[in-house]
């Protein structure tokens, strides 16, 4: 039965052993079930037909019906080029092929009405469709011309005879046959409360709509199926996961209270509080916490992230806290230590350059449970690195480590796992953290301490260097510090590093008076981190550099954050670099310096940073700009190769979808009611079907 869609696609009408070769390699079909989950990106409708007086060649796509008057062919015999001259009863467009000139002159016949389809253009001022597609009108099936699907294929498949048109036809051939075995794979409630078309119905209307409300209703069906499936995983994962792993139980509170009353150095904000209170109610639970704390750079993770500590401490457990760079690390040590001092705590720092002596003291000590808090980089993920207890873990800038550098340290205590949190700046929209992180909990810092000067935000073209420079001067002689940033991209390497050197240079003889920091990630780390200290030291005003300072870094004192080539950077990461200022008293800036030509994308992406400095609202316009498969930390997620639903576009059936398999997932965890039956089936036929499984496992 389900047997019908594992069929290869070589065995349907009009494939065959050749073209299946092709539909494999090129897209990526290798059965029924393929080619049927195999949707088209638009549709066209030809049921409008165009007058040639009303042609202007801003129209996308266009339908008229007439005769050829007469045709010529011109240019070398090897590369001819056909031109047929087409009129209606309102004027003459010209038809031109540039290929295949000899093929299309015998399918031209004079006294016949041919419907043509193609995409106006100009040249020299004279209308012109470069090849259309022409069919004799008298033998066009008319209900066949309402909202055509057109599908993606490639220059490999075109150049094989496999268009959009051919794949139309297999589908076609397909949908005679399928209807039968497409079983319904949501239970009756779901698809009366949500009104949902059939599975099948769906199917056939997502090739071949019967009209526009249906294709409507067909989107919708197969969004929300791909979408609750989708989070149903998800929210199993995380069911079993809680009901599996204990958490070891914190309930003593008096060190927290000491601290929270005679040490803190400010209020909490409301948004601070709430998160500390989601996560203590995690620790008291019994069940292993996995949350994800996001906040905007500059909310106050880490205070959040050391009262949090406090609980584990008091209750006997040994806490580490792991950071991504050498930088980060010392800072949160340093930042950590200042209260871990209030309270006699024992706290250390352990990188990759700590000394061999000091090393082995501080493996002893987490051994023996000496030490109560342990700030490093991945050197804590070491094998000889052991704890006594090991109760609470956190990584910052999760999105800089890798799942198993993660997994490492949570079986750093063998009995009882450690609560983990994860903390990341980088603003996720809400509907991507329901995908990304859907298996966590989701913790938000939603506000910024009172105070904060928001950080002032201009747009400066390449030509007011020297306006820039002035105001430079006049930040550092007012006790400032200055980074200046500039692009280094993957594939131009060479010449990005080239830029920075020249920047470096002139900046160098525009203030002779100053002393410069430069760093870069051709450097070695020791050299950077040299640079890196010398700056935040105030030895040196101006920092130049690349993207390398973007994570986490703190100087206080740096008041102007000068990016060059902005129109080059993403939305997340010129948000990340902007946000390295404004972490002081003082009022801070950041300066976009941009050419005058800029892409519709680029201006988009430098008005938002100029108009906002909300993280959460730049991520969502940079979730609609770029989709989702771009943003930052994303791309080694499977879970976003997604068929038909799109997460920056579709949020509100996500949303519906996952609260509906939540529901269900409440009422009838492992799926075994009668009405949970199709859910049941249908998961089993996708474990069945490796091919689809993997695409959303
Ligand atoms: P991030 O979330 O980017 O890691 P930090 O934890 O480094 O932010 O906090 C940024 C700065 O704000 C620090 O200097 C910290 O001491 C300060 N801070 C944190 N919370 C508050 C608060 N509630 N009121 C005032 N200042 C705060
Ligand atoms: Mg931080």
């Amino acid at each position: 039965m389900a047997g019908f869609f594992e069929t290869k696609i070589e065995f349907l009408k009009g494939v065959g052993p050749q073209r299946a070769g092709l539909l494999n390699k090129e897209l990526n079909i290798y059965t029924f079930g393929d080619l049927i989950q195999y949707f088209p990106f638009r549709y066209e409708d030809r049921t409008r037909i165009h007058k040639i007086k009303q042609i202007n060649a801003t129209m996308p796509y266009v339908q008229i019906k007439g005769f050829i008057r007469d045709y010529e062919l011109s240019g070398k015999p090897y590369k001819q080029r056909l031109t047929a001259h087409f009129s209606d009863d309102t004027g003459e467009i010209d038809l031109i092929w540039f290929q295949g000139a000899k093929w299309i002159i015998k399918k031209l016949k004079p006294e016949v009405e041919y419907l043509v389809f193609g995409k106006p253009n100009i040249f020299k001022s004279r209308l012109y469709i470069g090849h259309p597609e022409i069919d004799i009108n008298a033998e066009i099936k008319k209900d066949s011309l309402f909202l055509q699907p057109v599908y993606p294929t490639t220059e490999k498949l075109k150049s094989k005879y496999i268009d959009s048109k051919v794949i139309a036809k297999l589908q076609k051939e397909l949908i005679l046959k399928a209807p039968s075995y497409i079983k319904e794979s949501l239970p009756e409630k779901l698809i009366r409360d949500f009104n949902l078309m059939k599975r099948d119905t769906a199917y056939k209307n997502i090739h071949f709509p019967v009209d526009n409300s249906n294709l409507t209703a067909a989107r919708f069906r197969l969004k929300f199926e791909e979408f609750f499936y989708l989070q149903l995983r998800l929210l199993k994962l995380k069911l079993s996961r809680y009901n599996r792993f204990r958490g070891q139980v914190f309930a003593k509170t008096s060190l927290l209270n000491e601290f929270y009353h005679r040490h803190l150095p400010f209020e909490l904000t409301k948004a601070q509080k709430k998160v500390i209170r989601e996560i203590f109610s995690d620790m008291k639970s019994g069940h292993q916490m996995n949350r994800l704390l996001q906040g905007d750079v500059g909310s106050g993770k880490t205070i959040v992230a050391f009262i949090s500590m406090l609980l584990a401490i008091e209750n006997n457990a040994q806490t580490v806290m792991m950071a991504p760079t050498e930088i980060l690390t010392e800072q949160h040590y340093n930042g950590l230590k200042k209260y871990a001092d209030k309270l006699k705590l024992r706290i250390a720092i352990l990188t990759g350059s700590t000394k061999k002596s000091i090393r082995k003291e501080i493996l002893d000590d987490l051994e023996s449970g000496k030490i109560d808090i342990i700030v490093g980089t991945h050197a804590l993920i070491e094998d000889n690195v052991r704890f006594k207890n090991l109760g609470f873990a956190i990584v910052d800038e999760q999105h800089r480590f890798g799942v198993a550098q993660r997994a490492k340290l949570w079986k750093k205590n063998m009995d009882i796992p450690p609560h983990v949190l994860v903390m990341t700046a980088t603003p996720i929209p809400r509907t991507l953290a329901m995908t990304l992180y859907g298996d966590l909990e989701v913790s938000v810092i939603d506000e910024l301490p009172a105070g904060r000067k928001p950080i002032k935000t201009v747009l400066q073209f390449d030509e007011n260097r020297l306006k820039v420079f002035g105001f430079i001067r006049k930040q550092i002689q007012a006790g400032g510090q200055i980074y200046i940033v500039y692009p280094l991209i993957e594939e131009s390497e060479k010449l990005d590093l080239k830029h920075l050197m020249d920047g470096y240079e002139s900046l160098s003889r525009a203030f002779p008076e100053y002393q410069l920091s430069i760093v870069h990630g051709k450097m070695k780390s020791a050299d950077k981190d040299f640079e890196m200290k010398r700056f935040i030291n105030k030895e040196t005003q101006i920092m130049v550099s690349t993207t390398v300072i973007e994570v986490g870094v703190d100087v206080p004192n740096a008041s102007v954050m000068v990016i060059e080539n902005a129109e080059r950077f993403g939305l997340a990461q010129l948000h990340q670099l902007r946000g390295r200022v404004g972490r002081g008293a003082e009022q801070s800036y950041c300066i976009l310096m941009c050419s005058q030509k800029l892409s519709s994308d680029a201006k988009t992406r430098l008005e938002t940073m100029v108009r906002t400095n909300n993280g959460f609202e730049i991520a969502n316009t940079d979730l609609s700009l770029r989709g989702p498969g771009d943003l930052m930390g994303t791309q080694q997620s499977g879970v976003l190769d997604l068929l038909i639903a799109d997460i920056a576009k579709d949020g509100k059936i996500l949303q519906i979808a996952r609260e509906s398999a939540k529901s269900i997932l409440e009422d009838d965890s492992e799926l075994i009611k009668e009405q949970n039956s199709n859910i049941k089936n249908h998961i089993a036929t996708l474990r069945r079907d490796a091919v689809n499984w993997s695409r959303i496992s």
